[in-house]
């Protein structure tokens, strides 16, 4: 419980590269609000351009609180909050749609007009506000640690993303990218009962993707022309029956739509810089059949599921999170995200 002091640590962001750690107000909260004492924060390719770009064009402007993976114990609830109580073990998602917008009402909660995004998980405290109480807050099971729960919101992400994709046992999955969604994807594929096939420039993403179950992986350093090498992996070279772009490089996204069979499906995971444009052959696309889409975010319903693929242990959360530093290191925990050294790091406030 936050006691008699009103104040708590939390990183700021400034601008480009600047964070600093100072001592602010603990958070408000309204009658169907929560206070969550972070236990965990997790860092996030998201956080990493954040950081270096010094905010985010439609969630974070400097200066402000940031981080959006985190896991707590309820410190306190809003007089109106009915189902969670002060020393619950909670993790919450990063958002909540409206409810009330015609994409919520055609199920497409992940399109709302009106998202409501929570930040500030780089700190002592954060304010779940009453959308996102009501929707997307969740008590951790027993058998799950702060940490590993903190991974829910990516995971939910991309829990979407191969729900989206038609995948079937036996397809081969070509996965451009081995970060942290690169990996979710390919031990996701593996549930399916489907082949992954991992795509990296670094040899250690590699290796992870390989014990996450990759059945090939492809090392798509200068030279490598990596379409051709996915066509030679399939029968008769005909091309993945599915390639899924998690890098948010465009030219990796118009490889993306040469290495599918065809009637094959890309799915464009990966959110490129703002007024990227890829160039498509539209002989290509008509003729074979392709099937191209963006998949973005995710749901209420994806973020329990994402919880329930933790619970059952079906994911190596070992795998995700390489490393473990206090909130103090937060600039530190940000770099190594940034010049790709482990995966993710669990910031402890
Ligand atoms: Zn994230
Ligand atoms: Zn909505």
């Amino acid at each position: 419980m936050p006691g008699k002091n009103k104040k708590m640590k939390a990183a700021i962001l400034y601008g480009p590269q600047d964070v600093r750690l100072e001592e602010i107000d603990i958070p408000e909260i309204g009658p169907g609000d929560v206070l969550l004492k972070v236990k965990a924060a997790l860092t996030c390719g998201t956080d990493a351009k954040v950081f270096l770009r010094g905010g985010h064009p439609r969630m974070i402007k400097p200066p402000a609180v940031f981080g959006h993976e985190f896991s707590g114990e309820v410190a306190r609830v809003g007089r109106a909050v009915k189902d969670f109580h002060p020393g619950m073990r909670v993790v919450a998602a990063n958002s909540a749609p409206c409810g009330k917008c015609f994409f919520c009402k055609i199920g497409r909660q992940s399109l709302c007009d009106n998202l409501l995004y929570i930040n500030g998980g780089y700190a002592e405290y954060v304010r779940i506000p009453e959308r996102v109480t009501r929707q997307n807050l969740l008590e951790i099971p027993q058998n799950v640690s702060f940490a590993q729960a903190a991974l829910v919101e990516p995971l939910a992400c991309v829990v979407h993303g191969v729900e989206e994709s038609n995948i079937e046992p036996g397809n081969w999955v070509a996965i451009n990218g081995a970060g942290p969604i690169g990996l979710f994807f390919v031990a996701l594929v593996k549930l399916k009962g489907a082949r992954p096939v991992a795509i990296d420039v670094l040899p250690e993403r590699l290796q992870r993707a390989r014990k996450l179950g990759a059945e090939a992986l492809i090392d798509a350093g200068p030279g490598v022309d990596v379409v051709e090498k996915v066509k030679e992996l399939t029968e008769e070279g005909r091309g993945a029956d599915v390639a899924i772009d998690a890098t948010g490089v465009p030219e990796v996204w118009e490889k993306a739509l040469r290495m599918v069979r065809k009637g094959g499906l890309v799915n464009l995971f990966g959110g490129c810089a703002p007024g990227t444009k890829i160039e498509v052959d539209t002989a290509l696309l008509h003729y074979s059949e392709l099937t191209i889409k963006g998949v973005y975010h995710h749901t209420p319903g994806y973020v329990r599921q994402a919880l329930g693929l933790i619970r059952e242990g079906k994911i190596d959360t070992g795998l995700f999170i390489t490393k473990e530093l206090p909130l103090e290191k937060i600039t530190e925990a940000l770099k190594l995200i940034i010049n790709h050294q482990g995966v993710k790091t669990a910031v402890i406030p």
